[in-house]
């Protein structure tokens, strides 16, 4: 009698793990995530169109819906943390003067005053619109250490930045075309 409680609690221990590790539980997070911070939360941003800072609301979306409102190429970047292939982006080569924003929200993120040949086949920047505009996150891969560059306010994959830059902040924003949408201005 008692080796079949035993029994019983082995089998009910080996199903709750098993439960936890099937899959990560990593979409129930997300959605969780999603829920909470939906609508409620604000972001302080700088309005290059505005001359100044504004208060925003973050842009959250499932994936399905930037699924429909992005091109394949757009949505595997942004959404999925892909690179496009060098020289291949529409603005790598861009010299006219303008506002890149980000491509799923809109958000200022750099100006052509700031953008430089950087050889790379990107769209380079030594310096974002306002640093409350993008942030920086660790990037740790298997055999690469790098700092992930987000959009403050849907949290878009731009790129990275890297400590090879030209003066005056010697930083090097390299960007993707397909996150970035170029308006010119005047
Ligand atoms: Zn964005």
């Amino acid at each position: 009698m008692k080796r079949h409680y035993i029994l019983l609690a082995a089998i009910a221990i080996f199903s709750m793990v098993g439960a936890c590790s099937n899959g990560g539980g990593a979409p129930a997070a997300t959605t969780t995530a999603t829920t909470t911070a939906a609508g409620t939360s604000r972001v302080r941003l700088y309005s290059v169109a505005q001359k100044g800072y504004i208060m925003s609301d973050k842009v959250i979306k499932s994936e399905a819906e930037w699924r429909r409102l992005l091109t394949p190429e757009q949505y595997h970047v942004t959404r999925e943390q892909g690179t496009e292939r060098a020289y291949t982006g529409i603005t790598w080569n861009n010299h006219e003067k303008g506002i890149y924003r980000c491509i799923c929200c809109g958000n200022d993120l750099y100006s052509s005053d700031t953008k430089y040949e950087s050889g790379t086949g990107w769209p380079s920047f030594w310096e974002p619109v306002a640093p409350e505009n993008v942030t920086l996150r660790p990037d740790n891969g298997l055999f690469t250490k790098r700092t992930e560059v987000v959009c403050s306010r849907c949290g878009a994959h731009l790129g990275h930045v890297f400590d090879d830059g030209p003066k005056p902040t010697g930083l090097r924003y390299c960007m993707n075309s397909a996150a970035m949408q170029f308006v010119k201005t005047p």
